[in-house]
Order: structure tokens, then sequence, then C-alpha cells
């Protein structure tokens, strides 16, 4: 066995490269790096196409962990070609000092975990044979090409290439017959850079993309000089969005736009190019399919503009698949090339090719001969690189037996069943939709803290749980599902562009801040979902959030959401309102209000006596409306024939306790009183609230059944019941997600104002239950007060008060107000209405 040493790191691209300077230089650990290339720039070592670029701005795409190596490197481009990027990270190594790690031209082939030693055996193809604690793979995504699957590439007498393994010679096209087989991003970017070299440019098409241009310009002495003073702020930008780059946010949905201010937008940021096309235009292109369709159309229309012969044009406009359900790709001049005489463009989808031939390519309708065939057919993306490892886990467990049925993975990071492998980038990672050195960057520095960790407590194991592992894999695929890609055909983003190979989510489509906040996390608790030396810390309570409430979070986070303690009161209340944009609205109906007490009354249009529902909104006693309760009213009103009377009370701290129990009580007894004269039933009410709301509701159905007020119901939706409950629950969600522990004392501290707690405010306290209302308890699985309202459903059932209790997994607090965001609160409103309609026949029973 040869050397032995801390880390083995395999891969010299971006990943490769930080994760060498990392580990060597921050953390001091002894390293060996492997690179099968002859030298450093990973992807861009390999792929010298003619054509070749990033599609992300070079000073986006480039590394932001150090300030002399963003100052020290000026971009000639906008986007820079693959010679520049590729010297690029050749000046990086060098300033890094990082290639003595590296034995290059050295392919990994196999690496075992032995179990005893707690270590892994690595071989390489030149036959040698090391050891390491921990083996970082840096393989990359796209750096295994995909098969050859014509037949009779060894016959064709001419020149063939793949664009994923360029020569490094120079290849001169000029007068030659050239074929291109694939329009994915390569292809495009081959075939509109040979476009004018070749004598005759035959292009097979078996799928037509979106391709939308790319916006490439060179970068004069003024804007180099304007990118360097401000990198701070652009990459603070970045790190905000959902990919990573500081694009404009998107104007709302497409569909509430008119046809002219689509066009406008769409017009507005094609021309800008790159990503701002699907991330800057409208918020929904990506999650609903008629909106994706408004964008898609827009595509064709301008590629139909763009080409000359519209048999050509129609055969360039995809129509199988939304946009972006494939990775966008850009473009420069592509759709002018089928306007020249020497371009064409042949449809292998009606007629596929069978095979290369000795002078060509033979499709299934005629035979076609070429000089030269460039194969841009793409790659095997994520999991080839990693089987490719030879990887053998615990007891002898392959990798390729683990991933038989899709990949799995915890984060992209660790695969369960192979303790002290870290991937950067890996399957399941945020890295399909992350400007990837700054996806690297937080990859890097996470296996870095963990790898830090696992050195200072001499940890023998560091590993993914199974069941961290399945969590995070119905994250994902939950994520997903709520976008338009799992509609795509043949993508490489859900696995179908290999024969064969699993369809399954591949990445985390939840966006760069989300992705980021639940890391932060993980590594916050002591890595929860990890096991260090066998010992599992829990999953953290972001890794199970509802796929649909995840994106809603992310969202907030790439707003610039900040944490709702760190919040004045006036910003804690134009939290609550904005609250109302993710509502779903309420429908139309007659609405009256009072004024004293002040309330609006919610009137359907059906024949009384109605059962009435006198709902109390949320805030925390501190914020919070009438005008935030409307739509909730409007459609708790709607779905159950009910009369609904929104009650309003003064709010703290400007009124602290009693002042929001006496006047939502004072309200219920007006209600019970007045109610018959709106065509409700004051021997049907249910008492009703959301969070402080609901626990104004528990309190008033107390006061109620002690003033003789019959009830037909109380409905405590995730009610905080008492501020001194001692619960599993407010220390495992004191950090959110969204509402914190924090929040949740200065609220209940605003709203008691210094008084003695009693059971006017803590309902739990009173001195008996019974004979209460019959009671629906709603409470959410990642909320902190849940346990409490749990509790408090339990001694309401125990002093004999009929009691349903309905726990929502994945939700967090607050979630009834974002009905439109989160489609399982659809959920909540049909609880309710199985109750009250349950209350309704009770009390018609009675009657
Ligand atoms: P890579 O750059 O792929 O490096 C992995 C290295 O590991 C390779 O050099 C490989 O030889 C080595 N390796 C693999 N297996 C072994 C083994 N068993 N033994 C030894 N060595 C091994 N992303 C963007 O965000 N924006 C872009 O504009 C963009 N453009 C791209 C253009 C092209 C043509 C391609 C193919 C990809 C592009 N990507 C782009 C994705 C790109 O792969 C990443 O941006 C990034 O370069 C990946 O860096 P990496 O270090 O993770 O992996
Ligand atoms: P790709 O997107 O998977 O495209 C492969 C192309 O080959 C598709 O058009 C595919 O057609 C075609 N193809 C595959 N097998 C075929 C067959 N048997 N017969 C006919 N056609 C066949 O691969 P890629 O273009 O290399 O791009 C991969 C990824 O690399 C991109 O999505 C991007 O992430 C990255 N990339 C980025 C840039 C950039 O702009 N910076 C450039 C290049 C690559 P079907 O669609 O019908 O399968």
């Amino acid at each position: 066995m040869g050397s032995h040493y801390d880390v083995v790191v395999v891969g010299a691209g971006f990943a490769g490269l930080y994760a060498v300077h990392k580990m060597c230089d921050e953390l001091g650990l002894d390293i060996q790096a492997f690179e099968a290339a002859g030298g450093v720039g990973g992807t861009w070592w390999w792929n010298r196409y003619p054509g070749a670029r990033c599609d992300f701005e070079s000073i986006h795409y480039s590394y932001s962990f150090s300030e002399e190596i963003q100052r020290g490197w000026e971009w000639s481009e906008r986007f820079a070609g693959q010679p520049e990027i590729l010297a690029y990270l050749e000046w990086v190594a060098d300033k890094l000092d990082v290639r003595r790690a590296f034995r290059f031209n050295t392919r990994v082939t196999s690496t075992t975990w032995d179990d005893k030693a707690a270590r892994w055996i690595i071989c390489t193809d030149d036959g040698a044979t090391c050891t390491a604690r921990f083996v970082v793979s840096c393989v990359g995504g796209l750096s295994v090409a995909k098969e050859p699957e014509f037949p009779g590439s060894e016959t064709f007498r001419g020149e063939l290439y793949r664009t994923s393994s360029w020569p490094h010679e120079p290849v001169d096209l000029t007068g030659k017959r050239v074929a291109v087989i694939g329009t994915g991003s390569t292809g495009i970017q081959v075939i509109q850079s040979i476009a004018n070299e070749a004598a005759e440019v035959t292009v097979f098409q078996r799928t037509p993309n979106f391709a939308a241009p790319l916006g490439n310009e060179p970068v004069d002495l003024a804007q180099r000089r304007w990118n360097a003073e401000h990198h701070a702020e652009l990459r603070a930008g970045s790190r905000q969005h959902m990919i990573g780059v500081p694009y404009d946010p998107p104007s709302g949905p497409a569909l509430a736009a008119t046809p002219d201010e689509r066009r406008r937008i769409f017009d507005k940021y094609w021309d800008r190019g790159g990503f701002r096309l699907l991330v800057s235009t409208f918020s929904d292109v990506i999650f609903n399919q008629q909106a994706n369709e408004t964008i898609a159309e827009y595509i064709r229309e301008r590629i139909r503009e763009r080409v000359k012969d519209p048999a050509t044009a129609a055969l360039l406009c995809p129509t199988d698949h939304p946009y972006a359900s494939k990775r966008p790709p850009f473009e420069t001049g592509y759709y002018e090339a089928y306007n020249l005489p020497h371009v064409h463009l042949v449809d292998v989808r009606s007629a596929p090719i069978e095979a290369l031939t000795p002078i060509g390519v033979r499709t299934s309708s005629k035979s076609y001969e070429f000089d030269v065939i460039i194969l841009a057919t793409g790659f095997d993306v994520f999991t080839r690189p990693l089987l490719n490892l030879g990887l053998r886990g615990r007891d002898g467990l392959k990798l390729e037996d683990r991933w038989a049925n899709g990949p799995t993975s915890y984060l992209g990071v660790q695969i369960a069943g192979f303790p002290n492998l870290f991937v950067i980038n890996g399957p399941k990672s945020a890295v399909a939709l992350y400007n990837v050195p700054l996806a690297t960057e937080d990859n890097v520095n996470f296996v870095a803290a963990a790898l830090a960790r696992a050195i200072a407590d001499k940890t023998a194991t560091f590993e993914a749980t199974y069941e961290a592992e399945e969590a995070w894999g119905r994250l994902c695929e939950g994520i997903l599902n709520l976008t338009v890609i799992p509609h795509s055909k043949g993508s490489w983003y859900m696995g179908e562009n290999i024969p064969g190979k699993a369809r399954a989510a591949y990445f985390f489509a939840g966006g760069a801040p989300l992705y980021r906040a639940i890391c932060a996390e993980i590594a916050h608790v002591g890595y929860g979902g990890f096991a260090l030396d066998r010992v599992s810390a829990p999953i953290p309570p972001m890794v199970r959030l509802d796929p649909a409430a995840a994106l809603l979070l992310g969202s907030m986070l790439a707003r610039g959401m900040k944490p709702l303690d760190e919040l004045n009161l006036d910003e804690v209340r134009a939290v609550a309102e904005s609250l109302r944009e993710l509502q779903l609205p309420g429908p139309a109906m007659r609405v009256e209000t009072v004024e004293a007490p002040r309330a609006r009354i919610y009137i359907p249009d059906r024949a009384g006596p109605l059962p009435v529902i006198v709902f109390y909104h949320g805030g925390g006693w501190i914020s919070g409306s009438l005008d935030l309760a409307d739509a909730p009213c409007r459609r708790l009103a709607d779905e159950n024939g009910a009369i609904v009377v929104s009650a309003h009370y003064r709010l703290a701290p400007e009124h602290s306790f009693p002042a929001a129990t006496d006047d939502t009580f004072a309200a219920l007894s007006w209600v019970w009183k007045h109610v018959g004269a709106y065509g409700g039933d004051p021997g049907r009410i249910v008492v009703m609230g959301e969070s402080a709301g609901a626990n104004l509701a528990a309190v008033a159905a107390i006061r109620a059944r002690d003033a003789g007020i019959p009830l037909a119901g109380q409905v405590l939706i995730y009610p905080p019941i008492d501020p001194e409950a001692s619960t599993a629950s407010r220390t495992e969600f004191a950090d959110g997600p969204f509402f914190t522990r924090a929040i949740g004392e200065k609220m209940w501290g605003a709203y008691l104002g210094g008084a003695e707690l009693t059971a006017l405010a803590a309902p739990s306290r009173a001195s008996s239950l019974a004979g209460l209302a019959p009671a629906l308890v709603l409470t959410l699985e990642l909320d902190m007060s849940r346990d409490e309202a749990e509790d408090y459903a339990g001694a309401l059932a125990s002093a004999g008060v009929p009691v349903r209790l309905h726990r929502f997994d994945g939700l967090f607090h607050g979630v009834f107000n974002m009905s439109a965001f989160i489609p399982r609160v659809r959920e909540m409103y049909a609880s309710i209405g199985e109750f009250v309609a349950t209350c309704k026949e009770q009390i018609t029973e009675v009657a």
C-alpha cells in the first residue's frame, strides 16, 4: 500500500482547485490530488471545441473567495471563451500554488472503504495505490461524455471529433464538408462558430432547442474598472439570487400581465442577454405550463423572424417541451447561420441516424458524405463521473447498486453508506441551476468545515444517514415537481438523455439562497442528518419542509427577508400585511362593516339562517388586521356556507393585555346577540382564530362558557397557548423555519405588557376546561407552538371536550396566510369544513 494522506481530492476544475487550496492552505491537511487531464481546468481543459464559452458573465462565473484573485484578473469579454477561462484557471492554480498537490494524467479507477481502518483505499490507472482518511470528489457533473450510440464510427474515413475531448492542435475546417450531430448548448456554439469556416455544414437535429441571445461583447476599460470597484456588491447580489447572479428579479406572474406588457418585458431581457430571459421576466414561467407557453411562443416568434425559410424555421421551433425544462442554451447568430446557403438542417427525429459509415452518416432515409463529423451529443451527467471512481462503501456496497433506481445523496454532498466521502456539486446539489463557481465555493466551504470539525473531534467516520438522504430526496423531487422541468423530454436534468438511465430528480431546484440556508442550518445544529462515529443528529427542520413551503421560503430569502426577530414593530406589521400577497383571492360576496365592535361581516348568498364563524386574525397580538383576514374570511364563508364575522381587536404594545381578549370576547358577545339580523344562527356559532388569534379564540371559548353563551365549536389554528410552556417543539424550532422563538417571546412580552399570566392569556391555565365547545386544533409539524397546542388539545380531551387534532407535516407557523403558494393550505380549509359541518349536524340534532 502506498502513502497515506488526510485527504485525496479528485479533479482539477473549479471545484478541485479551490478544494485543494482550502484544505491544504487553510486546514493544513496533507493532500494528494489526482486529475485525468494533462493540466488544470476541468471542463475548460477538455472542451476546446470552436465557440466554447460560458453563459454566465465571467465577472460572475469566476471565484469570489479571494479579493486578490477577483482584482487580479480582468475579463476581455462579457462571456469569456474557453481559452480565456482556461488561462484564468491556470493563473489561479499558479497563484494558489495548488499544482504541487496534483498528479496529472492520472485517473482514479477504484475507491474502496476499509471499515476496520476507517479509511479509503484509492487505486489509479498507473497502478499506484494510496490511502486517505477522507476523499473529496471534485469530478464534475459534466465530465463524462455520453457513450457513442452510432455503430460504425470506427469505419468513418474522415475526421471524427467529440466536442468534449477536442484536440489541442488547431482543427482546420476550411473547405470541408462538416456534419454536426446534436443541438444542445454545445452543438449550438459549434454550429454558429464554424458556419462561416466550413464549405458545408449539415446539422443533424433530433430535438430543437429554445436558444436565446447570449449578449456577448468586449468589456472596455471603463467597464473593467467599474467591475473591479463593485465586486463586493455584485457578489452580494449574486449570493441572494436564485441562480447565483445579480440579475433583476422577475416582474410578477406572466399570466397577470397583458400581451403587450409581456412582449415589452420579454423584449427587454431578450436584448440584455443570457439567463435574464428566464429569471428576470416573469415569476411563473418556470412553474406554470400556461405561463411558460407565453415565453415559449415568444421565442418561437423570434426564431421565425430570424430564419428566412419557413420550413427550416418550423423545424427549429421546439413544440414538445416547455422552455427551460431543459437547461436553456444561448446563442450568437445561431439562427442566422441557417440563412447561409451552405448550412443545412436535417431532421433526425423523423429519420433517425442509423450509423456512421466510411463516407459519412446514414439515416433511415438517406446517406450523407462528409469530411468531418463532430459529435456534440452530451454527457452522462452527475452519476457517471462518480460511478467511474469505482466506489465501494461499507460492507462492499457498490455505488451502482445503491443508485440502481437513480441517485441518492444528502445535499449532493454525501451518499449514505459511503463514510468520509464528500462530493462537491454532486447529484441533488443545487449546482445545475446555480452559477457553478459560487455553488462550488459554498459546497467546498461546507465540506471543509465538516472536515475541520471531524478532525478536531477525532471523529473517525462522518456520513449521511439513510433517513436524511430520503428526506432530501423527497424535498428535491417535490420541488422539481412544482416546476415545468419534469415535462421535459430527453433532458439530462431528469437523466433522460442516456438510454436506460433512471429518470429521477438529479438536482435541487429550490434555488441558491434556500440551499445555502439549509446547509447553514445543518452545520449550525451540529450536522443534523449526518452520523458522526455512527451517532446521528436529527434531520433539521428545513430538510423536512413541504416542497411548496420550501420554495416560498427560498423566494423570501432571495428577496432579502431578515429574520422576524430582527425587525422593529413597524417592519413586523409591514411583513404581516404583505402576507396578503401570498393569499389566494377570496370570492366576491356581500360584506357589511360595523363600528362598535369593529368588525366585517361576510354574508354568502345562501338561504339562512346560516352557521356563524367568528374569526380573529393572527399577527402575534402586535400586528395583523381585518385586511389580512379578508381573503381567508371570504373563503371560509364561501366554503362553509357560513356568516363570517371578522372581529377587530386592539394591538399591543399600544394596548396590552387584556385589551385584545376583552375586545374579542366583546365581539363574540355582540355576534351572539345581533347575528340573527344578518341571517346568522346564534345557536350555531364557531369561534375561530389563527395563531395569536387562535389563542384569543381559545380564551373567548372559555369566557363564553362562563358567560353562558352557547358555542357550536372552536377552531384553533396553530394557537400559542402559554409563554412559559416548556416543550420539545419550542426548542427544536427555535430558529424557525420562518417563525422563531425570539419573535414569539417578543410578541408574548408585548401582549402581556408585564401583566401576571392568567387563564385569560394562557387558556391551559383555566381552572377547568370541562364544558367547553367541541374543538378542532390544527397544528404544524415545524412550528415551535406545535406541542403546547397539542398538549392543550389533550387537556381539552381529558376534560371531556370532543376534540379533533390535525397535524400538518412539513408546514411552518403562518402558512394559513400563504394559500396562493402552498397548495396544502387547502387541506386546512378542508379540515375546518369537515369540522364546521359536524358542528352544524350536532346542533341540528339537538334542535
Ligand atoms: P469539472 O470542471 O468537470 O472538473 C472535473 C475534473 O475531474 C475533470 O478535469 C476530470 O478530468 C476530472 N476527473 C473526473 N473523474 C476523474 C477520475 N476518475 N480520475 C481523475 N480525474 C477525474 N456551468 C456554468 O455555471 N456556466 C457555464 O457557462 C458553463 N459552461 C459550460 C460549458 C461546457 C462546454 C460544459 C461541458 C460545462 C459548462 N458548465 C457551465 C458546467 C461546468 O462543468 C462547470 O461550470 C464547472 O466547470 C465544473 O467544475 P468542476 O470542477 O466541478 O468539474
Ligand atoms: P445536451 O444538451 O445533452 O445536448 C445533446 C444533443 O445531442 C441534443 O441535441 C441531443 O438531441 C443530441 N443527441 C444525443 N444523442 C443523439 C442521437 N442518438 N441522435 C441524435 N441526436 C442526439 O449536451 P450539450 O449540448 O453538450 O450540453 C450539456 C450541458 O453542458 C448544457 O446543458 C450546459 O449545462 C453545459 N454547456 C454549457 C455551455 C455554455 O453555454 N456555457 C456550452 C456547452 C455545454 P435530443 O435533445 O433529441 O436528445
